[in-house]
């Protein structure tokens, strides 16, 4: 491959991912809108609703990169908590503090875990600019050694993240180990397009127009080359899926997205 990443070690692949974030950490929300069009807004939109949240859940989310899952994430209780509110005829709506976002503030709350300082600062950064304080923490760490205890988190998210780790079923049993029983597990990641027509027009667009616009947008041909080649390596959904079984989850189910681009893949501790 253009990194020769089959020849590489373990450990040169680990670096050369850390390399990538970290020299795509500034351009990384624009080039996620230019080369998706913007839909990768609808699909972790899409993700959170379906992890359904509720007011007090704790969430670890893994390989957070920026924040997106996060920010989305506390959008979403905090909904909730006002809708519940009302319901209970309280007064979240009219925002004269004994309400439902206090108490969202309160009891929810999400761990944004990267091994990518870079990534986390621009996380951080948006999260003052847009005065998300409360109910975050940002934490290097690997998610094959999460630095953080057993039995701690309703939910692990995953978005567009677990691709790029080297020892996937080190990563999967970390999750595993960090949930609390009945806790659960999401992974939002790109996946194999079904159709074989449309497989081969993505794969033209992917192979030929990204590294493209990753040159144009970020002066960067080789990270955007590698982003791609990591698509194609990762294992289809059902092989996934097995993964998953392996580290110890139940009823693990996945759902397509746009013909298979990405899926979304979710499994129990039970
Ligand atoms: N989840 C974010 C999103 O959807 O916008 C960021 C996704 S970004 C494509 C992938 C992230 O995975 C990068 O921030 C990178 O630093 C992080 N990453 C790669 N390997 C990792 C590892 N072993 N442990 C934790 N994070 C890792």
């Amino acid at each position: 491959t253009h990194f020769g990443f089959q020849t590489v070690s373990e450990h040169e692949k680990a670096e050369k991912v850390y390399e990538v974030f970290h020299n795509v950490a500034s351009t990384y929300d624009v080039m996620n809108d230019a080369m998706s069009g913007g839909v990768h807004r609808l699909w972790k939109d899409y993700f959170i609703e379906r992890l359904g949240p509720t007011p007090g859940t704790t969430l670890i989310d893994v390989a957070g990169g920026t924040g997106d899952i996060a920010f989305r994430f506390l959008e979403y209780v905090r909904n909730q908590s006002v809708e519940r509110d009302i319901q209970r005829g309280g007064t979240a709506a009219k925002g004269d503090g004994e309400t439902g976002e206090s108490l969202y503030q309160a009891s929810s709350h999400v761990t944004v875990c990267d091994i990518n300082q870079a990534m986390l600062d621009v996380g951080k950064s948006k999260a003052l600019d847009r005065g998300q304080t409360a109910g975050m923490s940002w934490v290097r760490g690997n998610a094959e050694c999460l630095p953080v205890g057993d039995n701690l988190y309703d939910a692990y998210t995953v978005a567009f993240g677990i691709r790029n780790m080297t020892h996937m079923d080190a990563v999967l049993s970390e999750a595993y180990r960090v949930l609390k029983p009945g806790g659960r597990f999401m992974c939002l990641e790109f996946s194999r397009v079904t159709n074989p027509l449309f497989r081969k027009i993505y794969d033209e667009y992917s192979f030929q127009v990204i590294p493209v616009m990753g040159q144009v947008i970020a002066a960067d041909w080789k990270s955007y080359q590698y982003l791609v080649e990591s698509i194609r390596q990762f294992p289809p959904q059902d092989e996934f899926v097995d993964r998953i079984k392996e580290a110890g989850f139940k009823v693990v189910t996945y759902e397509n997205l746009m013909g298979g681009i990405a899926a979304i893949h979710s499994g129990f501790k039970l």
